[in-house]
């Protein structure tokens, strides 16, 4: 089959871990680039993304957008810095609008802190973007379809499509309908997997499950995050055979900090 050349979006691994610190894998974190935006976004936020970012020889002061899933700690915990920096950096002054896509809790804390320690330059060009269930926004070369998913805090996940490409940001969610709605037919799926099949969760993916969704959804490509120890301490072959044991016969990739993936 004909490819066309040039990548619909390129992902980043900012950080593939959870709330359990660990040196190499830092909480959820993506930077995206999509063919259609010149500078990138970021979803999901988690303590050390902008390092980690910044590592990649990105800039933080360009990012156009940032998208977030939810309030834990470990998906917002860098937005605050973030803010900080593209405020109070000496010679930086932020023209272009940055923009903020979240729930109402999103806003909520952002409101909060913003009040509490961190008041903006009164210029500074901030833009929120409410997400709600079943909105549909379209953009400049690329759309955004969002659904409710199923966690322990409100949580939102995320189907980009650019030029028909299709990419999902499944967040931190038990398997539920909204999941299984935006993963349809995905080009690249980027799912949680935060323990192991004998062990489920009500309000996290398994392997085997985040395979389960993959394959209903007849996705491409599964790329497994968000992992918690007992994943990460089993080989390759093991976690490959439980995701496998679910029937999914995509491509199936293991997140790893400072991974980079073409979607095309
Ligand atoms: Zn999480
Ligand atoms: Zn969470």
């Amino acid at each position: 089959m004909q490819q066309d050349d040039t990548p619909k979006f390129i992902v980043t691994v900012l950080g593939s871990g959870s709330c359990v610190l660990l040196h190499n894998r830092y909480p959820s974190s993506y930077f995206i680039r999509p063919s259609v935006v010149p500078t990138g976004w970021l979803v999901d936020i988690g303590s050390g993304a902008i390092q980690h970012l910044i590592e990649t020889g990105e800039s933080h002061l360009e990012i156009e957008s940032v998208f977030i899933s939810h309030v834990h700690p470990d998906h917002i915990s860098d937005l605050l810095p973030l803010l900080q920096a593209l405020n109070y950096t000496p010679g930086f002054k932020r023209i272009k609008p940055f923009y903020i896509y979240g729930s109402e809790d999103v806003r909520r804390y952002l409101n909060y802190n913003m009040k509490l320690a961190l008041p903006l330059l009164e210029d500074f060009p901030m833009k929120f973007i409410l997400l709600k269930d079943k909105m549909k926004l379209e953009k400049e070369g690329w759309s955004l379809e969002v659904r409710s998913l199923k966690h322990s805090a409100k949580t939102l996940g995320f189907r980009w499509n650019v030029e028909g490409c299709i990419l999902v940001y499944g967040a931190d969610s038990g398997p539920c309908d909204g999941i299984a709605e935006i993963a349809k037919g995905g080009d690249l799926l980027i799912l949680e997997s935060s323990f192991l099949k004998d062990n489920p969760r009500p309000h996290h993916l398994t392997t085997y499950q985040a395979g389960e969704i993959a394959k209903k959804a007849k996705a491409k490509r599964l790329l497994l995050s968000h992992f918690y120890p007992e994943v990460v301490e089993m080989n390759k072959e093991e976690r490959e055979k439980e995701v496998s044991e679910s029937g999914y016969n995509g491509e199936i990739i293991f997140a790893e900090d400072l991974m980079h993936l073409e979607v095309f």
